[in-house]
């Protein structure tokens, strides 16, 4: 028996070790190990781990469609036709097509797409590490996803904060609000439901009846796309009834700054004083009657008594203004569009709820959130999000004990950081890397910056070659004739979304992609055809374009079936690996161990990008093809690919356990834990947060016997946060924010995506499979109805004469696709959902749903320039939405 787990992007309930029994070279049974340690006694404990999809990995693993062998497309791409070759030959094919590329059309034309299944963190390292020898592009597809989280990432300065969820166990009141965690966090769940045993109340906000509104004790149905009404209307309750927390607010958000109504900006230094700076605010004492400048290196609020009401007379360089607080501003927005009654007309809540609702928060010990991922996939989910955190800082219900508000949950071991961009792996490397990152260290400390902040900017300022995805596709893949037409849909757009990316090309707010055609597309895990909002485009824009299509997997996704090559992956019982990122939710690393040799050749992710390399730097040498141009003009190159690879010779494609030793041994945050403890037991325990970026928003220490509280460092410690104004900052004076008129949140109402169609086609993350993982799973195929289905209400189906089973035609001004309907009274009239993940070659002619969603691009995500609001890597870019598509359904 060996320990195991799946790497697969199972993200908020990940990861789960599992006990594997093999005989004869075969495994023959997986069972959920139950040996996590609890925190302490006070809590429930987290065993055991797992959930059913995991529970039949090995019958994915020796699905009939597993990829044993190397392929080559023999017919047009997309027919099925395949031809067995040998690696040497499909390496060789792909090295030569390679080095022509680069030569010929340069490395931007040379694309790497890993989608949101590279779970593993040895097939990362690969794939950063390959791709940047090469210089070549590296799409940022987070946002893509719909995963970004604007609103917190805005609001919070990042959109990482998480707690563990045996955290919830102190909580009395639990909102499952933009999520569905019986469907998405099956590992996690029991704590929720263990917290309800001890007294805690649960509600679920959501538009139907979801398996997670079953287990709630009070179920809250909204109109899709209304909850920043619904929050809105909550604050304003909180405020009128004075039940907000005026010391939290105070001291830990810029609802004390004063802004000026004439500008709808902040009050500045530079309004103030000749040569004054743009990023020095002011609140007004009251205990000395007068401006002060709030402080950026600490929250202390020291002797001020800061103003939250009130109108002030300041002196400025151009003559006396009014300024007020923006928590007067919000309040008198509040009063005069979000009674409970005004919103309660956008969001369909009875008043009474949202009162009701409004004082249970306020009230509440511990009010926390169940951390998802459904807002963030909304048009308008920045300002929703930036609505419920209101609420929750209104009540002061964050950075204390079963309280907060959760949003991307996320945990990295930090040993892989370097592995993608050191030369070597010594003492001497790790020296020369940091010697690179200390400039910027040092002048950022001088700044008062703190650790969080400094070490994003090393993120966004680290070669990472990446390239948001959106704007990739939307430039290059043919999505510029769907996602583009936002003004059509969007009643609020004053202007084109090519004027927006225009000028946040000018600006330098984002980066877009390089202009020249793509050539060569690596599909390294990434299923980009079944991905993308609206993917049928790629296939008939940028694939026609492409001179060469890779896809490395273990199985043939909607996208491998379109490539020229498709290598064999290893699957997670058949490599030693470690899962890329973890949760706080469950904050375990976790190591997986080759319990059995990969199925015909297939190979760990490792070993078929170094061996690739090879291949480039043999074909270089025997072509005589010794360099070529990289994006910045110098020669790179080509003739030691593989030394510089494999770190000249230290890991080679034999090594990718050895590279999981080093990335586990480099790392500051498990404890020590080496890598034969951790193979052995499957997993270790965090220990701290240590260096990675994205683990700094959690915001806290990690304890041994304690549960994870996230942004604990700003509550206790009073350690700014990492925003323009070093504060919750729910007032963003952007130029692009103020045009758009969402300085302040707002409620907007979704746009008619797809046209003006009665329907609203909705989605969530599937129960029975990961993404697409597993979708064609046989035993999981049974749980469900065994092919694609749209849930629809009974009032609906009536309507248009549809019974249960029915085989529809789903369409709207953009596409169509063919279903069949489950009517459920779960659903509400006026709201379609199809779970997500199904593969188009799963629907019928090969046309998925996502043919159906134009996904219109939010030009307000476009902003840059404003300390944090710039991108850095998977979040502050350009986001996919999909769940405001407007349908029409018709019986065929
Ligand atoms: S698929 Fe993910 S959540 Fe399910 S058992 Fe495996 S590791 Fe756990």
């Amino acid at each position: 028996m060996v320990k195991g787990t799946h790497i697969l992007n199972c993200w908020y309930q990940r990861n789960c070790c599992f006990n594997l029994y093999v005989k004869d070279g075969l495994v023959l049974r997986e069972e959920q190990s139950a040996a996590y340690p609890r925190t302490n006694l006070s809590v429930p404990d987290f065993n055991p781990r797992g959930c059913h999809n995991g529970a039949c990995y090995s019958l994915q693993m020796y699905h009939p469609a597993r990829i044993k062998y190397p392929l080559k497309r023999v017919g047009q791409r997309g027919e099925g036709r395949w031809e067995r070759v040998s690696w040497d030959e499909a390496l060789t094919d792909i090295a030569d097509g390679l080095l022509d590329t680069l030569t010929r059309d340069g490395p931007d034309t040379v694309i790497f797409d890993p989608g949101g299944s590279v779970a593993s963190l040895i097939f990362d390292v690969a794939i950063l590490r390959l791709a940047n020898l090469l210089d070549a592009i590296v799409l940022d597809t987070n946002c893509e996803l719909g995963d970004e989280q604007q609103g917190a990432a805005v609001t919070l300065g990042t959109p990482v904060a998480c707690k563990s969820a045996d955290d919830y166990f102190y909580s009395d009141l639990i909102l499952i609000w933009g999520g569905n965690p019986a469907y998405t966090q099956a590992p996690n769940c029991h704590f929720v439901n263990e917290a309800r045993y001890k007294g805690a109340r649960v509600v679920t906000i959501s538009p139907d009846h979801s398996a997670s509104a079953i287990h709630a004790d009070w179920w809250i149905p909204i109109q899709p796309g209304t909850d920043a009404a619904l929050a809105l209307a909550m604050a304003q309750v909180i405020i009128s009834e004075g039940l907000h927390d005026a010391g939290f607010v105070r001291e830990q958000t810029d609802l004390p700054f004063l802004a000026r109504p004439d500008s709808r900006t902040f009050l500045r230094e530079s309004d103030i004083k000749a040569r004054g700076r743009d990023d020095v605010f002011y609140l007004y004492d009251l205990r000395r009657k007068k401006i002060v400048q709030t402080s950026k290196r600490t929250l202390k609020l020291g002797g001020t008594l800061p103003a939250l009401e009130g109108e002030y007379e300041v002196d400025t360089k151009a003559g006396k203004v009014k300024a007020k607080p923006v928590f007067q501003l919000l309040k008198e927005k509040l009063e005069e569009e979000y009674t409970p009654e005004k919103a309660s007309r956008l969001c369909g809540v009875h008043p009474d709820t949202i009162r009701r609702l409004a004082l249970a928060i306020a009230r509440a010990k511990a009010a926390s959130c169940v951390a998802g991922a459904s807002l963030s996939k909304y048009y308008h989910g920045d300002l929703m999000m930036r609505a419920q955190i209101l609420v929750f800082a209104l009540c002061g219900q964050m950075g204390k004990k079963g309280a907060g508000y959760d949003t991307l949950p996320y945990l990295a071991a930090d040993g892989g950081l370097r592995l993608p961009f050191a030369e070597g792996l010594g003492p001497l490397d790790t020296l020369k890397w940091m010697l690179t990152l200390l400039p910027v260290f040092l002048e950022m400390k001088m700044k008062g910056h703190t650790n969080e902040m400094i070490y994003f900017e090393l993120a966004r300022r680290h070669p990472w070659y990446s390239v948001n995805s959106v704007l990739f596709w939307y430039l290059q893949g043919g999505l510029k004739e769907i996602s583009g037409r936002s003004r059509e849909w969007d009643p609020y757009l004053p202007r084109d979304v090519d004027e927006y990316i225009e000028e946040a090309r000018r600006r330098r707010w984002q980066e877009l992609p390089p202009e020249k055609e793509p050539k060569v597309l690596f599909v390294v895990p990434g299923n980009s055809l079944r991905r993308v909002r609206g993917a049928h485009r790629l296939r008939e824009h940028l694939f026609p374009k492409l001179d060469l299509i890779v896809a490395i997997d273990l199985r043939m996704s909607s996208t491998a079936l379109y490539s020229d090559y498709v290598l064999p992956a290893a699957s997670s019982y058949e490599k030693a690996d470690v899962s890329e990122w973890n949760t706080p939710l469950s904050p375990f690393a976790h190591a997986t161990n080759a319990a059995v040799p990969p199925l015909g050749e297939a190979k760990p992710e490792w070993e078929i990008l170094v061996l690739l390399a090879k291949k480039i730097q043999q074909r270089a040498r025997e072509r005589g093809v010794l360099s070529f141009r990289d994006r910045g003009g110098k020669r790179r190159r080509l003739d030691d690919v593989y030394s510089r690879m494999t770190f000249r010779g230290k890991l080679t494609e034999n090594d990718q356990e050895k590279v999981a030793q080093t990335a586990i041994e480099l790392s500051t945050n498990l404890g020590k834990v080496s890598w034969q403890e951790l193979q052995k037991k499957g997993f270790a325990r965090f220990t701290a947060l240590g260096q990675h970026p994205a683990n700094l928003g959690n915001a806290t220490d990690i304890m041994p016997s304690e549960t994870i509280t996230p942004h604990t460092w700003h509550t206790e410690k009073k350690i700014p946060w990492a925003t323009l104004t070093r504060r919750i900052q729910f007032y963003i004076d952007h130029p692009l924010y103020l045009e758009l008129g969402e300085e302040l949140p707002v409620h907007k109402d979704p746009p008619k995506s797809g046209g003006d169609y009665p329907l609203v086609m909705t989605g969530g993350h599937s129960r029975y499979s990961i993404h697409a993982s597993l979708k064609d799973n046989p035993l999981l195929l049974e749980l469900e109805r065994g092919e694609p289905a749209m849930f629809m209400s009974v009032e609906d189906a009536e309507e248009r004469e549809i019974r249960d089973g029915d085989r529809v035609k789903v369409y709207n001004d953009i596409g169509q696709f063919f279903v069949r309907t489950k009517v459920s009274p779960a659903v509400r009239p006026g709201q379609v959902i199809i779970y997500h993940a199904w593969e188009n070659f799963q629907f019928e002619g090969g046309i998925g749903h996502r043919n159906v969603i134009p996904s219109p691009i939010n030009p307000v995500e476009l902003a840059g320039g404003y300390f944090h609001l710039r991108p850095a890597p998977a979040i502050l870019q350009p986001g996919q939405n999909d769940r405001e598509t407007r349908v029409e359904v018709l019986k065929v």
